[in-house]
């Protein structure tokens, strides 16, 4: 019998480890305590980052994403729409940056293409005419709903169990071994327990407090790195807009289906769910985002949100803009002397499929599965519905034809938060992970 392992969270991290482990044979169970992209996934810029904007400080993040980029527009084609991104400069200080941009991009195998004003001008008439200097680079747009679903469908099909809205509240405990966990179901109210031979703690920025407050671990620190976005409700660039600078508040505009995202800033909280949005944020967002696209600041701010990062702390620095967009692994058994628990912590919605491998590899390690991860290889799974084949499609996955059609070929032109309280509430009506 293969070993029963459970995944704590269904964020783009612990979705796409319960891909991995199904894909590599293990009996997978992942709970969440929430809906699809509850967590950060469903609150971010929705970038498929090319690695550009860490390839000034975080060369080993810029690598893995240029890989990723590539690997997750093949797999998942139906969730990315490649906008490409331009890099750009608008005052000297911004120029001051253009060899440490260019060395950092060579570094990271990430392509990039100095192209002159007028063209860029000509491709993208919003953006500031006084712009000094433009770079092409591979940045694309993706939706976060369909890529996390389509990895929940994937891993369904390899087996794995899907448990939605039921919160992991407690750990079962012998000695100093995790036999499984004890779950709340977030609708009823209803308990119970599941036993496993090994529990993945994924739950993003939940991860330490989780472990710190049901066992005592303390093993993991993390920088609770908070970020808003203003949207506006009108999109009027192809590409991503990125400011030649490093990281800092401000510097994105995304063109998200017809909505405009401004991001982001940066602010530290203690606690992933409550904390709240300084209003000035907001105002700040427009202004600087109205630098690189002058016409933002015409239109007013539909809506705005805001995600928390779940970065790893390292040493004294607590400066959340310059702390690695890295991951790592803790085997607790070895930090803490708790066997049977291992978490994941840190990385970007980008690289989930490399932090699933890694932490799938160390798994197979420890309990002796030597089979390989695929997930570069495999489709995810997204049924293309037409009408000779809805019949056949709604009977395999025991669903009605008009839901399926309606949910799969969601058109754009929606907003983000339209499609996505849509799609949940015509998954949950239809049961589509039970
Ligand atoms: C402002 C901002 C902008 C960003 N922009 C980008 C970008 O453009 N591109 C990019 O690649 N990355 C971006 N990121 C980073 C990226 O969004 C995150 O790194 C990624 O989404 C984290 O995924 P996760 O699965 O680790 O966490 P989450 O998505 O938060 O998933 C963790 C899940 O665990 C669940 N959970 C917690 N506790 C429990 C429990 N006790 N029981 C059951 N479930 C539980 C939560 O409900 C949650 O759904 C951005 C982040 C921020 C904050």
């Amino acid at each position: 019998m293969s070993d029963k392992i459970i995944v704590i969270g269904a964020g783009a991290t612990g979705s796409f480890i319960t891909h991995d482990l199904a894909s590599r044979g293990f009996d997978v169970t992942v709970i969440e305590k929430g809906n699809i992209i509850g967590g950060t996934s469903g609150k971010f810029h929705g970038m498929l980052h090319s690695g550009a904007r860490y390839a000034m400080n975080d060369v080993k993040a810029a690598q893995e994403s240029i890989i990723d980029n590539k690997v997750i527009s093949e797999i998942a084609s139906f969730c990315i729409e490649n906008t490409g991104g331009l890099f750009v400069a608008l005052n000297d200080q911004d120029l001051s940056f253009q060899s440490k941009f260019e060395n950092g991009c060579k570094q990271s195998n990430i392509p990039i293409e100095s192209i002159n004003v007028e063209s860029a001008l000509k491709e993208e008439p919003f953006l500031n005419n006084s712009v000094k200097a433009v770079y092409r680079v591979p940045d694309k747009v993706i939706n976060s709903f369909r890529f996390i679903t389509s990895l929940l469908l994937t891993a369904k099909r390899e087996s794995a169990k899907i448990i939605l809205n039921t919160e992991v509240v407690d750990f079962i405990k012998e000695g100093n071994n995790i036999k499984g966990v004890k779950i709340k179901n977030n609708n009823t109210g209803e308990t119970s327990e599941l036993k496993a031979d090994l529990v993945v703690n994924a739950s993003g920025a939940w991860a330490s407090k989780l472990i710190d407050e049901k066992l005592g671990i303390k093993s993991i620190e993390m920088i609770l790195s908070a970020g808003t976005m203003a949207v506006i409700n009108r999109r009027f660039t192809k590409h991503i807009i990125n400011r030649l600078r490093e990281p800092s508040d401000g510097d994105i505009v995304v063109p998200f289906f017809n909505d405009s995202i401004i991001g982001t800033t940066a602010f530290i909280v203690d606690d992933p769910q409550k904390f709240d949005i300084d209003k000035e944020d907001i105002s700040f967002l427009q202004k600087a985002g109205s630098e690189m696209l002058p016409i933002l600041a015409n239109y007013p701010v539909s809506r705005h949100y805001a995600g928390v990062r779940p970065l790893i702390a390292v040493g004294e620095n607590d400066d959340s803009r310059k702390a690695s967009r890295d991951f790592k692994i803790f085997d607790h058994s070895v930090t803490d002397n708790v066997n049977g628990m291992i978490s994941i912590v840190g990385g970007k919605l980008s690289t989930a499929r490399i932090m699933a491998k890694e932490i799938g590899d160390f798994i197979g390690n420890k309990l002796g599965n030597k089979t390989e991860s695929k997930t570069d290889k495999i489709k995810l799974y997204w049924p293309q519905v037409n009408s000779e084949n809805i019949d056949e499609m709604a009977k395999s996955l025991s669903l009605d034809k008009n839901f399926l059609s309606e949910m799969l070929n969601e058109s754009a032109g929606k907003t983000y938060s339209d499609m996505y309280s849509n799609a949940m509430d015509l998954l949950y009506s239809r049961r589509l992970f039970k």
